[in-house]
């Protein structure tokens, strides 16, 4: 990483990229509110430091011993080290501010009724984004996997009524064009947390990404995934921490929520990360203590599912002109407007802001 001098013109920012760039390093500028810096991307050469030493415009040139440098909170003194976070807009809704953000939305979309009226329902209680699956991933090949670019023109439709920018997932490279051309943010699920071709490609689109935690992988593994996609030069990106694999999946958990890794990576990057308590759970009754636990251990916010009071059994959907019916994906999990109503008054009122973080040393 080099830091500028406050006073470096553009011809000497332009003369040490392309120093550089005959070392094959590519750079990435980064305005910061205390410094501005040049981040390098590639290998760095032992002897660039003599090298820049004597270089116009140079302040200082720091070697990068971490193996996600391009989103490190160490190597980015514009953040500082008091734990403010690098803002991600989203539609007009902000991540990593002073106010929690919280999404809500159907797991999966199905119908246009069905995503309009848990649309409203996200609405009326106050989330600040939408969501929902036009194209899921699922863990058996015989299940419904996602209505795709209807579900999306769908979402698109909630958007327009609501006000809400939605967020929805890309399941690989070959969906990202179409979904970056209909949502606000692309969602990149747990089982894609480490598919390069898929994180640079959606990193390319240009648009904010919600990058959910592998559930196998350690906060270094999931942080080294956000850095493909920062790689790009993209560098919207939003943390999620949707559960990992732990001992409680046998006693009723899906997965393990991890509220430790809110603080964790609250120190390590200066990314916003928000919790999914929904994914971690996979039971409603698991998802309103998740959900404080996030935002008490210092989240930036919330991705919840959320279904209609009367869902049960089976739901329409339409397939090249076919009216057909599917079970609903996550169905256990998905918390009714009698319970999501309340928990979005208390949470507003207890974590009104985000927690501050422990003073990083
Ligand atoms: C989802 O949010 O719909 C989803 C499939 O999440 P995850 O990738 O965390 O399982
Ligand atoms: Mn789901």
């Amino acid at each position: 990483m080099i830091i500028l001098r406050k006073d470096a013109t553009q011809a000497q920012i332009n003369a040490i990229i392309g120093a550089v760039g005959h070392y094959g390093l590519s750079t990435l500028l980064v305005v910061g509110a205390t410094a501005t810096t040049l981040q390098l991307i590639g290998e760095e050469p032992t002897d660039l430091e003599t090298f820049l030493g004597g270089m116009p415009g140079v302040e200082e040139y720091r070697p990068v011993n971490l193996p996600y440098k391009l989103i490190s909170r160490k190597h980015h003194p514009e953040y500082g080290m008091n734990g403010a976070s690098k803002i991600i807009s989203v539609g007009g809704v902000d991540f990593g501010g002073e106010k929690p953000v919280i999404i809500a939305g159907p797991c999966t979309v199905y119908n246009e009724k069905q995503v309009m009226e848990t649309a409203r329902i996200a609405k009326e209680c106050g989330a600040d984004m939408l969501r929902g699956g036009a194209f899921k991933p699922r863990t058996n090949p015989h299940t419904f996997r996602g209505i795709g670019e209807d579900g999306l023109k769908m979402l698109a439709e909630a958007r327009a009524e609501t006000g809400l920018p939605f967020v929805t997932e890309a399941l690989s490279v070959r969906d990202v064009e179409l979904v970056a051309g209909y949502a606000d943010m692309i969602q990149l699920g747990t089982r894609n947390s480490q598919n390069q071709d898929l994180l640079l490609e959606a990193g390319r689109s240009g648009k904010p990404i919600l990058l959910k935690r592998g559930y196998w992988q350690t906060i270094e593994e999931w942080l080294q995934s956000a850095e493909w996609v920062a790689s790009t030069g993209n560098l919207e990106i939003v943390l999620t921490e949707r559960g990992i694999r732990t001992l409680s999946n046998p006693t009723g958990g899906r997965f393990s929520l991890d509220v430790q890794a809110f603080v964790t990576v609250r120190t390590l990057t200066y990314l916003p990360v928000i919790g999914d308590p929904s994914h971690s759970a996979g039971k409603w009754q698991l998802v309103p203590g998740n959900a404080r636990a996030s935002l008490a251990a210092g989240a930036h916010g919330l991705e919840l599912d959320i279904m209609r009071q009367e869902e049960q059994g089976t739901i329409e959907f339409v397939v090249n002109g076919d009216t057909r019916h599917a079970g609903f994906v996550d169905y256990a999990q998905g918390l009714r407007p009698n319970v999501f109503a309340p928990l979005m008054v208390q949470l507003r009122e207890k974590y009104a802001t985000v927690e501050p973080l422990p003073a990083i040393t």
